[in-house]
């Protein structure tokens, strides 16, 4: 049997971004020559990690503050600091931040013994999750953390750990949270879904339910677009300027191939 062509967050906002990108990373693979490791990715990337391993031993409940900064430590990416300097900064912070979310932590457990609720429980962390979306296209994601309330509803929750300030339109608007919600609903239908950002430098939190019809479009949207890409003529696709391209790890490439291309334009303009 074929194997099935699988979409992603990562994919499907990058094509949208930049389809030379596209081609770059996942047609021609050549991503390994040009990606570099960034502070802030590793940053995050070691919250994360101690967060999940945090939450997987039991949350505030059964983990001390303590410990869980001191798994920062142990859970640290060193690559992409500028220098040592920037590092201590980055891991003070991290510190920082990490203490303040076992205190809200804490007093989330707090308040809901007060009230006699059960405060939501973990259902999983760190997991990828995949839905055929026809017989030759799939739709994967990974989830930072799913918490399971005790009504029964499903809450996805995504760390971001470079923001102060998260709204609900950033949730709503968000293609990798809708594509969370959408993977998760297909998993468990019969659930309440939705998702929430947090801020880690602030704490900051919110919330948004994809609808019915938001669940529907998403989908055929996600097909239409994993469709395009599966049957697309690779060849003629070439570096096009555009407001990405600043940000983009690719610029190199792209710059020698615009090069090269305006030094045979000349020659051809030359009489
Ligand atoms: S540098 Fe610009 S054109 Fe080149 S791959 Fe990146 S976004 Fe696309």
């Amino acid at each position: 049997m074929a194997r099935k062509f699988v979409i992603s967050p990562t994919k499907l906002r990058m094509y949208e971004q930049c389809s030379a990108k596209y081609r770059l990373e996942y047609i021609d693979k050549v991503g390994r020559f040009y990606h570099r490791a960034r502070a802030g990715q590793a940053f995050g990337h070691s919250l994360h990690r101690a967060l999940d391993a945090f939450h997987l031993a039991g949350g505030a409940e059964a983990v001390p503050a303590e410990t869980l900064t001191a798994s920062l430590e142990a859970l640290w990416i060193t690559k992409g600091y500028a220098g040592e300097e920037q590092e201590h900064e980055y891991r003070a912070e991290g510190v920082r931040i990490l203490q303040e979310y076992h205190a809200a932590q804490q007093a989330a457990l707090t308040e809901a013994t007060a009230r006699e609720d059960a405060p939501p429980h973990l259902l999983f962390t760190e997991k990828t999750i995949r839905v055929d979306l026809s017989p030759e296209v799939a739709l994967s994601g990974r989830i930072d953390r799913v918490d399971e309330h005790h009504d029964g509803a499903l809450e996805i929750v995504d760390y971001k750990s470079g923001r102060d300030a998260v709204t609900v339109e950033d949730v709503e608007g968000s293609l990798a949270l809708g594509i969370y919600q959408l993977l998760l609903k297909q998993k468990y239908p019969e659930r309440r879904v939705f998702a929430t950002l947090v801020a880690l430098r602030t704490g900051a939190r919110a919330s948004h339910e994809l609808s019915e019809a938001g669940h529907t479009h998403l989908f055929a949207d996600c097909l239409e677009t994993g469709d395009a890409i599966r049957n697309k003529d690779w060849e003629g696709v070439l570096p096009v300027v555009n407001e990405h391209c600043p940000y983009c790890d690719f610029l190199p490439h792209c710059t020698r191939f615009w090069e090269r291309e305006g030094r045979r334009s000349n020659r051809n303009s030359q009489p």
